[in-house]
């Protein structure tokens, strides 16, 4: 898996959608890369945050369309 492959699927596995192998894959990429490593923290507490403050457990769609777009760019 690459960079690229990791960051389409931090957040399905933040949202824990993904299958095993993919946990595994996606987990395998964080331990070796720590610029991914790095969005995936980023990403978790952006999550907690948006609980916090809306109550839902995942960003509407759009923000999370937006987010993604943005973390591609980092
Ligand atoms: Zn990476």
């Amino acid at each position: 898996m690459n960079c690229d492959e990791a960051v389409e699927k931090l957040w399905q596995y933040l949202d824990r959608e993904l299958d095993d192998r993919m946990v595994a894959d996606v987990e395998h990429h964080l331990r070796e890369c720590r610029e991914c490593f790095s969005k995936a923290e980023f990403e978790r507490r952006l999550r907690v945050l948006l609980r916090r403050s809306c109550g839902c457990e995942r960003a509407p769609l759009q923000l999370r369309a937006r987010l993604s777009q943005l973390l591609r760019m980092f």
